[in-house]
């Protein structure tokens, strides 16, 4: 019997378009016929344990290889097969209606993935890298014929009775020219590690060649033979398949380190285990955070029941879980998804809403559980926590009460501990509570100390996301502001009305702006006289907060980008009631004035970190000089 046909899709060039336009997932043809052959094997697997199929199931091994000379690739199963009929109705008929506005409604589209799956053309995308490809066939039922079908990339068939002795398919692709690549072992293999790493049935590929010990020869040494060893290359138990019951957190670190061999080990995970209203399983692992974050992102891998799809989870993984790791395997998503399907799909939206909660859940029962452990995490996870406040309103809700804020004393707080902490001694005369805090404990110190002298709690927003984070909370809390220590004079700083008596005359106090205006003579520097405690510094530079605030906002690239460019605005505050200043007013020698107006200014330059240059070095000479008088 040899029958010659043509494949029913009602249009002569289906061909050129599925090779032309699906050109950037070429590789994607690999994937596609080892799932047709996983899911023969479950077929037949099944049908087995039904006991509708009576013969024996033997080794259900998928075997891919490449046969060089023939210039071929094979990817065979054991699964139930095709009789004659089955093929033509399968493999001829390509399952779909509109084959001209397919045609005409992607000849442009760059998405293979989108044309693949909305129209069922699996098995055909073996002819993106092949000029002829042949199936060889065997139904797993009885009386079944081996059927040989080929079809050399145009809409014409062969199809033939031929031998073949066991159940199951081979499909046999010789290679187009232009898709040699493919002939590559190392490819096939990256390939294959690439698809197929978790798969439910075993694949091999090729058969690996290793030396091993055979006794000893007459001398004593140890003789040496080769054998093939079997070369399965994937974990068909992965571990989110398993029930967490069962697993201990060994596995779940072995895991990690077969996801990602070269990172350091995880915090903690959450293992996903959802049936309704969709299906999903996975496993999120929190990853130590580094500084380069784009390095870590993407590593969230996407599988639809074991095949793997994507690590491009953007839309199915909230923005800000992105630096998860981890793999989420959904049999809901298709496995032939586009980035169009994602975005628009309502159970990727509900997938979304899920993992949210999931992790928002986790978060809570650790800091319930283990707060101390917990705050010990807090540095890696608070970034997830924080940027999850800011972008997503229900985590934002969830948060309240497992987000910290950690002080310079490194002491943790929930957010309604810090206000019953700071309530006391940080509300000023409008009835605002007034956080502190620091963006660099080590160069703030000055500031710092100030604020800690006078009872005051200094937190530390040392992170990226801590400015915009900072806004968020002045947001979201009632009757609460946020100032960097530096942003004004200490008592200033939490405006409390209980000014302290200056001991300058108004007209002591003139002079001194004047002599320091002198000294400083600079446009930047907006000079008062003030009167601060004697114990503070003579001189201190503040920058307002809502100025700073602008500034780092146009630095991230928010905010308005004039402020990058217009020059910084400081506050230099007198001190009225200081030693030197009274000092300074009585001296009257007029180079020694400015001197003891510049060092004070410099000092304060000092612990502000701004001085540098030439400034600098006339700082140093002008102290030994005041050193040795
Ligand atoms: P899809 O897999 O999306 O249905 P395909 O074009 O890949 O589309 O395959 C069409 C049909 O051909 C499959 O549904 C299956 O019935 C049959 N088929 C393909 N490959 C095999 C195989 N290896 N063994 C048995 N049947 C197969």
């Amino acid at each position: 019997m040899e029958e010659k046909g043509t494949i029913s899709i009602k249009t002569e060039n289906i061909f050129p378009i599925i090779k032309k336009f699906l050109y950037s997932d070429h590789e994607i043809f690999l994937r596609e016929l080892i799932s047709n052959a996983v899911d023969a094997t479950q077929k037949i697997k099944r049908l087995s344990s039904l006991n509708e199929y009576k013969g024996e199931l033997g080794d259900v091994t998928i075997e891919v290889s490449i046969n060089k000379k023939r210039k071929t690739i094979t990817v065979s199963d054991k699964g139930i097969g095709m009789t004659a009929d089955e093929v033509k109705k399968y493999i001829n008929q390509i399952a779909f209606s509109g084959a001209t506005d397919f045609v005409e409604k992607f000849k442009d589209s760059k998405d293979a993935n989108e044309i693949i799956g909305k129209f069922g053309l699996g098995f055909y995308s073996s002819f993106m890298v092949s000029d002829k490809v042949e199936i060889i066939t065997k139904s797993y039922l009885d009386d079944a014929e081996a059927v040989k079908w080929s079809c050399d990339g145009t809409t014409e068939f062969e199809i033939s009775k031929t031998k073949k002795k066991s159940r199951g398919t081979e499909v046999i692709l010789h290679l187009a020219n232009d898709s040699k690549e493919f002939m590559d072992e190392f490819k096939i293999r990256s390939i294959l590690e690439k698809y197929s790493k978790f798969l439910p049935v075993p694949v091999k590929f090729g058969q690996k060649e290793e030396s091993v010990e055979d006794g000893k020869d007459k001398d004593g040494k140890p003789k040496y033979k080769t054998v093939k060893v079997d070369d399965v290359i994937n974990n068909t138990e992965p571990l989110w398949t398993k029930s967490p019951a069962e697993l201990k957190d060994e596995d779940y670190l072995k895991f990690y380190k077969e996801l990602y061999p070269f990172s350091e080990d995880p915090l903690f995970w959450i293992h996903l285990n959802v049936d309704y209203p969709f299906n999903l399983t996975g496993i999120l692992y929190f990853p130590r955070i580094k500084n380069d974050f784009e390095l870590q992102k993407n590593k969230i891998q996407l599988y639809s029941r074991q095949v793997f799809i994507t690590d491009e989870v953007k839309d199915v993984v909230p923005e800000f879980l992105m630096l998860l790791h981890g793999v989420i395997d959904s049999p809901d998503i298709p496995l032939n998804v586009s980035r169009s399907f994602l975005q628009s799909d309502a159970n990727v939206k509900k997938i979304n809403a899920h993992i949210t909660k999931k992790v928002a859940d986790k978060l809570n029962e650790l800091f319930k559980k283990d707060r101390k452990a917990y705050e010990a995490k807090w540095d890696d996870i608070g970034i997830f926590v924080k940027y999850g406040m800011i972008s997503e309103e229900k985590f934002d809700e969830k948060a309240r009460s497992f987000s910290l804020l950690k002080n310079v004393d490194n002491k943790y707080f929930t957010l309604e501990e810090y206000r019953k902490h700071a309530e006391k001694t940080q509300t000023d005369k409008d009835k605002n509570v007034v956080y502190l805090y620091t963006t660099d404990a080590g160069k703030q110190h000055t500031y710092i100390e100030s604020a800690q002298n006078k009872g005051y709690d200094v937190l530390k927003m040392d992170i990226v996301i801590d400015s915009h984070f900072i806004n968020h909370l002045e947001q979201k809390l009632e009757k609460t502001m946020l100032k960097r220590v530096d942003a004004d004079t200490i008592d200033k700083l939490i405006d409390k009305d209980d000014k302290m008596e200056s001991v300058l005359s108004k007209d002591e106090q003139e002079k001194i702006k004047t002599i320091f205006e002198n000294a400083i003579n600079n446009k930047s520097m907006t000079i008062q006289v003030e009167s601060l405690s004697p114990d503070e510094m003579p001189v201190t530079i503040t920058m307002s907060e809502f100025m700073r605030r602008m500034k780092d906002m146009a630095a991230t690239g928010g905010g308005m980008p004039m402020m990058g460019t217009m020059p910084d605005q400081y506050n230099v505050a007198i001190n009225g009631n200081h030693a030197i200043i009274l000092k300074i007013l009585k001296t009257k020698n007029n180079e020694a004035q400015q001197n003891l107006a510049k060092q004070s200014f410099d000092l304060a330059m000092l612990s502000q970190n701004m001085l540098s240059g030439s400034e600098l070095t006339d700082f140093i000479k002008r102290s030994v000089t005041l050193a040795a008088e």
